[in-house]
């Protein structure tokens, strides 16, 4: 793959549910680029989840990997529904989702926490302490508890016992920490990274190579946080971070508590990376059954994941910073859809607020 490359190939990934209409807003944006930026961006659609069930039978066709595996990157909108919620584990919507993941050895889940200011009545807590928030946690996405061995529920003094192990190589806590480095190095150069080194083992290890590494990002500052306290710091001060950095199972709570700071859910994108930058992005939305087909899902986090994959795979960060603007720019003229909308605002559907940040990306 060649990275940065202006004639790259992305595989687009509608899935189930609102992807389909969120993802065609993107398309829109990404037409546009091709267009004005002469960006040849050229894209291949292919099946993820519920829909590649419904067609081939599985929720992760051979093919879906065969075309990834040609491409730059990807950008998913979402996958799963009630349709698909009676099938065997191995065969429903996520599974598709942890396969391609783990097929691709996306470790470094980024997940940006951003809140607009002209959003900061959404957030549950008060405007001064939200306001303005752009914090970026980096979870490792493909080790830990989620995937340790041994595991499993087995009879035991002749009672049920469950067990899972949290378990990381040194390898695989520096690479997550080189790149938690790396983006800090983009933005203000401040990485916490996030533990339990007072109780686990392996976490006193994560927090040993964590130091290791930042030896190599002199220009980078280091902080730990046990991770009972970076919760009660997320909610108490949450724009004292730039970079968070933890494992598998922390980031996963952590982050959705981030998420919700913003009280948006419809506004958050995230990209899943490999070694090489290859991604995958997506928002952190489901597919939202409830709301699907009508015309009213929010296509802003699918439009800021494309934003996140000119700034990560695509070396076009500039593209990417109008992408942000056009879209800050439709907020402030006062556009909402129905999730956003406060009391006063301009309430626009799906397809409208795509042709608007387009509008404002030409403008
Ligand atoms: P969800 O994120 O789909 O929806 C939660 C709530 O937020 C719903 O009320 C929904 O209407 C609303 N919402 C979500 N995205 C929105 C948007 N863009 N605009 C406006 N409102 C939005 O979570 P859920 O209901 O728990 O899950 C629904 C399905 O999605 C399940 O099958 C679940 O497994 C799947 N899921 C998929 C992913 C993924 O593909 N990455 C992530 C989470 C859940």
């Amino acid at each position: 793959r060649i990275l940065g490359n202006k004639m790259s190939k992305i595989l687009i990934l509608p899935g189930d549910g609102i992807g389909i209409e969120i993802i065609a807003q993107a398309v829109k944006v990404i037409d546009s680029l091709n267009r004005n930026h002469a960006m040849g961006m050229n894209l291949v659609s292919g099946l993820l989840g519920g829909a590649a069930y419904d067609e081939t039978g599985s929720p992760f066709p051979d093919e879906t990997i065969r075309i990834a595996k040609e491409c730059n990157s990807i950008l998913l909108g979402a996958v799963g529904g009630p349709k698909w919620e009676s099938l065997e584990r191995s065969l429903r919507p996520e599974r598709g989702l942890l396969g391609i993941r783990s097929e691709l050895e996306l470790f470094s889940n980024l997940r940006p926490a951003i809140l607009y200011p002209q959003l900061a009545s959404a957030s549950s807590l008060k405007k001064e302490i939200v306001s303005g928030l752009d914090l970026m946690i980096v979870r490792e996405l493909v080790g830990g508890i989620y995937f340790g061995q041994p595991r499993g529920v087995e009879i035991k003094n002749g009672e049920r016992f469950g067990v899972n192990s949290a378990t990381y190589y040194e390898s695989e806590i520096a690479r997550i920490g080189h790149s938690a480095f790396q983006i800090a190095q983009k933005r203000e150069g401040r990485v916490c990274s996030v533990d339990k080194a007072n109780v686990l083992e392996v976490s006193e290890l994560w927090r040993d190579v964590m130091e290791e590494v930042s030896k190599e990002y002199s220009d980078v500052k280091l902080s730990h946080l046990y991770v009972d306290n970076a919760a009660m710091q997320l909610v108490r001060d949450p724009k004292q971070f730039d970079v968070m950095v933890t494992s598998n199972l922390f980031g996963d709570v952590l982050s959705d508590c981030a998420a919700m700071l913003t009280g948006s859910i419809g506004m958050l994108p995230s990209a899943s990376l490999d070694k090489n930058n290859f991604g995958m992005y997506e928002p952190i939305h489901g597919s939202a059954p409830d709301i699907a087909g009508k015309d009213i899902a929010n296509p802003l986090a699918t439009i800021l994941s494309v934003s996140m994959m000119l700034r990560y795979s695509l070396n076009q960060a500039e593209l990417a910073e109008k992408i942000d603007s056009a879209v800050s720019d439709v907020l402030d003229q006062g556009y909402r859809t129905r999730d956003i909308a406060g009391d006063s605002q301009k309430v626009v559907g799906t397809e409208e607020m795509g042709d608007l940040v387009v509008k404002a990306l030409e403008s």
